[in-house]
């Protein structure tokens, strides 16, 4: 994608490119489809901590054309029916106890995205989507842009995920994204394949049915497969323990959603922490 910029630039001209991008509105169609992004988050102190998952985000963050807006579905933010969050200055929120005060102390002050909030709102009529103006950035999206993007300069807006839906709804809804991404929109799904807090240890040994279930969930990506990711229940008591609730599976979902049938993806942070989180990761290939 970044060779057909190029290419583009050496055609026309840095002036022409120049004028382009002044001229660009989030209405027009760019010439570059944003990835799609699949991250586990994990430990809120990925946010703050230099350790090998935040030093790949930081990665990924250079490694994708600077996005003009990012739309983030967060295993944090779940409503009954579907929101968009609508809000010119996001507050960071701060969705946890227990942490070290330096944690509660980050402060993630990009600009939110109304216009494209309203866009997205239109764009999706599976169900009437809500405008929400009380949302901020909740950990699951900000946690992960705080290495992504430190500059906090690029709009980030939410999409909640209706937590009473099934995985076929919110593949089906997430269809509906899927021209955001021609509008250099990035679309993040944040949460875990494998995520069982119940059962977390701290010797960093994954369990079996963990690894059996990252694996097969990983399988079926590369394969395209997303109907068996979407009928997860139906892969036995590796899923049961992997997905005790789907909150952080959701996400996952929205991500597959938008992806065009040619698309591949290139895995990121591909390990286990803890014994029951999975911090697989994902962008969208051509
Ligand atoms: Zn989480």
């Amino acid at each position: 994608m970044h060779r057909r910029n190029f290419i583009k630039a050496g055609t026309l001209g840095i002036m022409t490119m120049q004028l382009k991008d002044l001229n660009n509105t989030f209405t027009e169609e760019q010439e570059v489809v944003q990835p799609a992004m699949f991250v586990g988050h994990g430990n809120p102190m990925n946010a703050i901590e230099d350790n090998a998952f935040s030093k790949s985000w930081a990665e990924q963050g250079k490694l994708v054309p600077v996005p003009k807006a990012i739309l983030c579905v967060s295993a944090h933010w779940l409503t009954r029916g579907t929101r968009v969050a609508a809000i010119e200055k996001p507050p960071t929120i701060h969705d946890f106890g227990g942490f070290p005060q330096a944690l509660f102390d980050v402060q993630y002050p990009a600009p939110g995205s109304p216009e494209m909030a309203r866009l997205t709102k239109e764009l999706i009529t599976k169900t009437q989507v809500e405008l929400d103006v009380e949302w901020g950035l909740d950990h699951g999206c900000w946690s992960v842009l705080n290495k992504m993007f430190p500059a906090a300069d690029i709009p980030v807006y939410q999409l909640s995920i209706d937590y009473y839906q099934t995985p076929q709804y919110h593949y089906e809804l997430a269809q509906f994204l899927k021209s955001l991404r021609k509008k250099g929109v990035m679309i993040m799904g944040s949460g875990n394949i494998v995520h069982n807090l119940g059962l977390f240890n701290m010797t960093d040994t994954a369990y079996d049915w963990a690894i059996e279930f990252d694996a097969k969930i990983k399988g079926f990506i590369e394969k395209g497969d997303h109907q068996s990711i979407l009928d997860y229940k139906s892969l036995g008591q590796s899923a049961t323990l992997s997905v005790p609730t789907p909150d952080h599976y959701f996400p996952l979902i929205y991500a597959l959603g938008v992806m065009e049938s040619t698309e591949h993806v290139r895995f990121f942070n591909e390990k286990t922490t803890a014994g029951s989180i999975s911090m697989r990761s994902f962008v969208t290939t051509t």
